[in-house]
C-alpha cells in the first residue's frame, strides 16, 4: 500500500469517514475557499433557496468530497454521492436526477470524466431544472420535458482544465483547493490523533505535517502508520524520536518525497541531464502511468520548485541537485 497516492484504498475509506470534519467550523485550513461559502451558504439560507452549483478543483486528497458533505450539512439537505466514471448512459443520471429531493446536493467526483452525451442531459438539469427525454426511434420519437426538484451539484475534479467550458461555465462557485500549509496539516495530525485517542509529541506532529506533501489524507495517512509503530515498539504514545525513525523507515524524505518522486527526479538527471523531457518518456523510464504522474505525483513537484513545465517537456531545476547533494551541471 502506497503513502502517496491518488485514491484512498478499500479499507481507508471507512477510516476516512470517521475522520471526516461535520462543518465548515471543523474543516481545518483553505480559508479563501470557506469564507467564500460561508457567505453563498448563509445567503442562500436567508432566502430560502438552493445554493448555486458548486464546482471544487485541486489534487487528491485535498478535501473536496469531505467538503461537498459539509456544504450538504450546512444547508440542511441530504448528500448523494456518484462519480463521472459511474454514471455510462443518460438514464442513469436521469434515474439519480429524479430521485432527488427538493434542495439536495449531489456530489460528482472526477466530473471531468462524465461522457460528452452525459454532460449534455446535465446542461438543462443544472440551468432550469428539467430533463429532456427522448421518447421512441426514428420519425415517432419525441422529446418530453420533465420537471426536477431544484438541487445543487457540486462537483469535483483534480483537472479543471479538462472541463468543457459549456460545463465550466453552469457553476455558480468555482472554488480552487491549495495544498496545505504546515501549520494546518499539525492541526489536522492533532486532531485526527485525538479521535483514535492517541497521545502526540507536538514535535511529531510537525514532522508528519512537513512530509505530509500538504495534503491531509497523507497526513492521516502517515499518522496512522506511525501510530502502529508507537504501538508495536513503544508504549503507544507517539514521541518525536520514535515518529522519526518511523517517517525514516517509511521511505518519506523530509519533504514528503517517496521513492517514486526519487525515481522520477533521478530519472530526469540520470537519463535526460535534466531535462526537458516529454511526460510519456518518464512515465516509460520509470514504469509508471502517465496519468498517476500527471494528478498524483507532477503537481507537487511543481508547487515545490522541482519541476517546471516547458514546450519542450519537463525540467528539474537546481533545487532537485540541492537535495539529493548532487552537483548542478555547468550550462
Ligand atoms: P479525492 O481526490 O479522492 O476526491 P478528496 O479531495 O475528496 O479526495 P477527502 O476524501 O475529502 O479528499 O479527504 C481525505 C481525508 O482528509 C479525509 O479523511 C478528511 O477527513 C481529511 N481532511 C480533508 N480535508 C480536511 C480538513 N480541512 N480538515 C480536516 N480533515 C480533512
Amino acid at each position: 500500500e502506497r503513502i502517496i497516492s491518488g485514491e484512498a484504498g478499500e479499507q481507508e475509506v471507512s477510516f476516512e469517514q470517521s475522520l471526516r470534519p461535520q462543518t465548515l467550523k471543523q474543516y481545518i485550513g483553505q480559508d479563501k475557499v470557506k469564507e467564500n461559502l460561508q457567505v453563498f451558504i448563509e445567503a442562500a439560507r436567508m432566502r430560502q433557496e438552493t445554493l448555486d452549483h458548486v464546482l471544487l478543483y485541486g489534487p487528491p486528497g485535498l478535501g473536496k468530497t469531505t467538503l461537498a458533505a459539509i456544504i450538504a450539512n450546512e444547508m440542511g439537505v441530504n448528500l448523494r454521492t456518484t462519480s463521472g466514471p459511474a454514471i455510462e448512459r443518460p438514464g442513469d443520471l436521469a434515474a439519480i436526477l429524479t430521485a432527488l429531493e427538493p434542495g439536495d446536493v449531489l456530489f460528482i467526483d472526477e466530473i471531468h470524466r462524465l461522457p460528452r452525451s452525459i454532460e449534455e442531459v446535465l446542461y438543462p438539469a443544472m440551468e432550469d431544472f428539467c430533463l429532456d427525454i427522448v421518447i421512441g426511434k426514428g420519425p415517432t420519437a419525441r422529446s418530453v420535458r420533465l420537471d426536477l426538484p431544484p438541487f445543487t451539484l457540486v462537483g469535483a475534479t483534480t483537472r479543471a482544465g479538462s472541463l468543457s467550458a459549456p460545463l465550466r461555465d453552469r457553476f455558480g462557485v468555482l472554488s480552487r483547493l491549495e495544498y496545505y500549509k504546515e501549520e494546518h496539516l499539525r492541526e489536522i495530525v492533532l486532531r485526527t490523533a485525538e479521535l483514535l485517542d492517541t497521545e502526540i509529541d507536538p514535535f511529531a506532529a510537525v514532522e508528519i505535517a512537513r512530509r505530509s506533501r500538504g495534503t491531509p489524507r497523507i497526513a492521516n495517512r502517515l499518522l496512522k502508520r506511525v501510530r502502529d509503530f508507537a504501538q508495536v515498539r513503544g508504549n503507544g504514545s507517539i514521541e518525536a524520536q520514535l515518529a522519526d525513525e518511523a517517517l525514516e523507515l517509511m521511505q518519506v524524505d523530509r519533504l514528503g518525497l517517496d521513492h517514486i518522486d526519487h525515481k522520477l527526479l533521478k530519472g530526469i538527471i540520470e537519463k535526460f541531464r535534466g531535462g526537458p523531457v516529454g511526460l510519456e518518456t518518464i512515465a516509460a523510464t520509470i514504469g509508471e502511468e502517465s496519468q498517476t504522474i500527471e494528478d498524483v505525483y507532477e503537481p507537487y513537484l511543481l508547487q515545490i520548485g522541482f519541476l517546471q513545465r516547458t514546450p519542450r517537456g519537463r525540467l528539474v531545476t537546481h533545487r532537485v541537485y540541492e537535495h539529493f547533494q548532487l552537483e548542478v551541471p555547468a550550462e
